[in-house]
C-alpha cells in the first residue's frame, strides 16, 4: 500500500516538474515576426525576435506607425502635411527636434563631400525624372535645361543656426537619399528598450540590425550582384556582436534606362547634372548611424573609390566598393565582415 502511495507521488512530483520544464520551455522558446508594408516610396519592413508573440506584434505595428508618421509629417519633401514641405514654402523657420538631426546630418555630409552629396539637387532630379520615367516617356534633358536647373541648386543656400533654418535664392530640401536611413536611427531609439532579443529594420536599401535571434546564428545582410538579378548576391556582411549596424546601398542598377548603349541612372554628380560616372556599380556604406551609412553610401558613389576613402575615415564607416567590372574594393574594417558567395 505504502509503495502503491510512493509510486503515485513520485508520478505526481514528475508530471509536475514535466509540466513546470514544459511551461519553462514554452515560454523560452524563441519567436519571430515580420511586418512589411509599403512607406518613403519604397518597401519597408520589420523583423523582431523575441518570447512573446503580443509583444512582437505590437511592436512591429509601432515601428510601421512610427515610419508612416515620419515620412508623411516630418521627411517628405512630396507630403503636403510634413514639416520639411513646410520649410521648402517658407524659406524659414525653427526645426522640430525629429527633422533637425536629419537636416543637420546630411547637411554635415554634404559639406564634407564637398558637394557630392547635394541635398538641394531636386531641381536636376526633375529635369531628369528618373524615379517616375518609363521605358516610353523617358528622355535625355538637353543641357540647357540642366544648366538651368544646376543654377536652382547649392546647398550653401542653406543657412542652419542651431534649430533655426533658412533657405537663400529658393533653394528646396530634398532628403532622399538620406532619409531612409535617417528612419533606422528612430526605429532604433524606439526598438532599444523593449523587450525583444534583436531585430532586423529596412527602408529601400538601407537595413538596421540590433542584438541577437537568441539563436546564437549572425545576421546576414545580402549585398546585390551589380550585374545579376534581384536576388543574386555578390557575397554577404555577417554581424555577430550584438551592437546595432547600418548598411545602405547605391548602386547604378536601381533605376535606370539605358538609350544607345549608355547607362542614364539616379544618382547625378550635383557638379555635372549628368548620371555619376566613378566607375562603380554599386556603394555599400557600413555604420553605427543610419543617417550617415545613407548619406555616405550616395556621397561615396558620386566620388569614387580613391576619393571616397577619407570621407569614409572622417564618420568611421567602412564601405564595399564594386567597379563597373564587378572587381570588389572594400575598406579593412569591411574585410572582416564580407563573405564571398
Ligand atoms: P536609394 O534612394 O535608391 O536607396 P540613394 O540613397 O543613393 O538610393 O538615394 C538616391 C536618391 O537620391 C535618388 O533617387 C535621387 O532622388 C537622390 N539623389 C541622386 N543623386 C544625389 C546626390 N548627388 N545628392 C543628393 N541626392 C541625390
Ligand atoms: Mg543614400
Amino acid at each position: 500500500m505504502k509503495k502503491k502511495i510512493y509510486a503515485f507521488l513520485g508520478m505526481a512530483v514528475l508530471t509536475i516538474v514535466l509540466l513546470f520544464l514544459y511551461d519553462r520551455i514554452k515560454s523560452n522558446k524563441n519567436e519571430s515576426l515580420s511586418k512589411y508594408d509599403f512607406a518613403m516610396g519604397t518597401s519597408v519592413s520589420v523583423v523582431t525576435y523575441g518570447e512573446k508573440h503580443d509583444k512582437l506584434e505590437n511592436t512591429n505595428n509601432e515601428i510601421v506607425d512610427l515610419i508612416k508618421y515620419y515620412d508623411e509629417k516630418v521627411l517628405s519633401w512630396r507630403s503636403d502635411s510634413s514639416e520639411l514641405a513646410n520649410l521648402n514654402k517658407n524659406d524659414s523657420m525653427m526645426m522640430s527636434k525629429e527633422l533637425e538631426p536629419a537636416v543637420k546630418k546630411s547637411y554635415a555630409v554634404c559639406e564634407d563631400s564637398e558637394g557630392a552629396l547635394d541635398i538641394t539637387l531636386r531641381p536636376v532630379l526633375n529635369v531628369w525624372n528618373i524615379e517616375q520615367a518609363t521605358n516610353e516617356s523617358f528622355t535625355i534633358p538637353d543641357e540647357d535645361a540642366i544648366e538651368d536647373a544646376i543654377n536652382k541648386t547649392g546647398y550653401k543656400n542653406i543657412i542652419i543656426d542651431e534649430n533655426n533654418i533658412s533657405l537663400k535664392n529658393d533653394v528646396i530640401i530634398d532628403l532622399g537619399s538620406t532619409a531612409k536611413g535617417y528612419i533606422l536611427d528612430v526605429c532604433y531609439d524606439a526598438l532599444k528598450d523593449k523587450d525583444i532579443y534583436g531585430a532586423i529594420v529596412t527602408a529601400g536599401g538601407s537595413v538596421m540590425v540590433f542584438g541577437s535571434k537568441d539563436d546564437k546564428s549572425e545576421w546576414k545582410i545580402g549585398i546585390r550582384n551589380p550585374k545579376g538579378n534581384e536576388g543574386d548576391m555578390i557575397g554577404y556582411l555577417s554581424f555577430n556582436d550584438n551592437q546595432k549596424h547600418c548598411v545602405s546601398t547605391s548602386g547604378d542598377y536601381e533605376k535606370y534606362f539605358i538609350v544607345d548603349g549608355v547607362r542614364y541612372h539616379h544618382i547625378i554628380d550635383p557638379k555635372t547634372g549628368y548620371p555619376a560616372k566613378s566607375g562603380l556599380s554599386s556603394v555599400t556604406v557600413i555604420s553605427e548611424d543610419g543617417l550617415y551609412s545613407d548619406a555616405l553610401s550616395t556621397a561615396c558613389y558620386v566620388l569614387g573609390y580613391e576619393k571616397s576613402l577619407p570621407l569614409l575615415e572622417k564618420y568611421d564607416a567602412q564601405a564595399v566598393f564594386i567597379d563597373n567590372e564587378n572587381n570588389i574594393y572594400m575598406t579593412s574594417g569591411a574585410k572582416k565582415l564580407f563573405v564571398k558567395q
